[in-house]
């Protein structure tokens, strides 16, 4: 931190702020110029600067460190590359995460799972506890549907990514998830953080809807300290004064996360603009700026979903935007799975 002091402080100002900040654990440099005595606090603390800027003989005091640390890339200057299964995140691999918004059924589970799989997916989405706006919709199935997607993945060699709501929860993940999806709406719910960040399982972190990348950087910490470092961020939209999508899509969080942490960073395109034919050219964009990862909702019969039909991609859909963002990939030195083989 780097404080100035005014130029008419008194010199009692400037023994005060000293034993502040050595108080606070930090070493202080001292530079007394012929306007401005400058003090720079080195340490490892972190502090709020507003409570320097408001003592007084303080003109300001700024943060020069970040305030979160191990998502920091200078807490791991190569990106991390994070491994579950045989799926890793943060290589070469744009990670294909596809299905449904909600778990439905059996029959549809199936349905999906055989279809994106077949494309190149890697990972099976599906909500069986659905963090919807009105309490009036669809709440999802429940640990009924988690058996629904843990089965329809393991028959098609998928990986299962399904959100927890609450931390009463997290048990049901250890038996059926593999990567847990933290919802947009919980991204700032710091007990369930910590939760998912002493159970181990690795979590995708979405953004909050009205959070800076630095918020996000900060709740990705919770889970970090608890020494989870298996994390994914997830930028899938933030509210902005346009109307004509549902959010908008931050596709510079991409390279800024990329330049500022080493987690791999996903990108959710189908929350973002909410209607099918715009999924595509964004996810390929995702794609172009350097995603580690998508996350798009696919569904056997979009028209008739319980959720998020609108936004989602029929199965032969899904499969020719795999063709094009595989063509993408290798454009920018990337990858992405073939598809198998019916
Ligand atoms: C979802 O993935 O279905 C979902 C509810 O996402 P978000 O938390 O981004 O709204
Ligand atoms: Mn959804």
């Amino acid at each position: 931190m780097v404080i100035v002091m005014e130029h008419n402080a008194t010199s009692e100002q400037v023994e005060h702020v000293v034993d502040k900040l050595v108080e606070k654990g930090f070493d202080v440099h001292r530079s007394t110029g012929v306007d401005y005595t400058v003090l720079g606090a080195v340490g490892a603390k972190i502090v709020s600067t507003r409570d320097f800027a408001a003592m007084s003989g303080v003109r300001e005091a700024h943060r020069i460190s970040e305030p979160y640390k191990l998502a920091s890339r200078a807490f791991h200057p190569e990106g991390s590359r994070v491994r579950i299964g045989d799926v890793e995140f943060g290589g070469d691999e744009v990670v294909i995460m596809a299905g449904p918004c909600t778990i439905e059924s059996e029959a549809q589970c199936e349905e999906v799972a055989a279809g994106v799989a077949e494309a190149g997916a890697r990972v099976m989405r599906g909500g069986a506890f659905k963090p919807r706006t009105s309490p009036y919709s669809f709440q999802g199935h429940g640990e009924k549907g988690l058996r629904i997607i843990r089965k329809a993945a393991d028959r098609h060699g998928l990986l299962v990514i399904s959100e927890v709501m609450e931390s009463a929860q997290i048990p049901l993940a250890h038996d059926y998830i593999d990567i847990i999806q933290i919802g947009t709406r919980n991204m700032q719910n710091y007990n369930l953080l910590r939760d998912i960040g002493k159970s181990g399982i690795p979590a995708l972190l979405k953004r909050g809807m009205s959070a800076t990348i630095t918020d996000l950087l900060l709740a990705s910490e919770y889970i970090m300290a608890e020494g989870n470092h298996n994390v994914l961020l997830c930028e899938r939209g933030i509210r902005t004064f346009e109307n004509l999508t549902r959010n908008t899509l931050d596709l510079s969080a991409v390279p800024v996360v990329k330049q500022i942490s080493h987690l791999p960073i996903i990108v959710d395109p189908s929350h973002a603009v909410a209607i099918r034919n715009r999924v595509a050219p964004l996810s390929q964009a995702a794609v172009a700026v350097g995603a580690d990862g998508l996350l798009i909702e696919v569904h056997q019969d979009p028209e008739n979903a319980l959720c998020d039909g609108a936004q989602s991609l029929y199965v032969s859909q899904f499969s020719e935007l795999m063709d094009s963002m595989r063509r993408i990939a290798q454009a920018v030195g990337k990858n992405i799975a073939e598809p198998t083989l019916a």
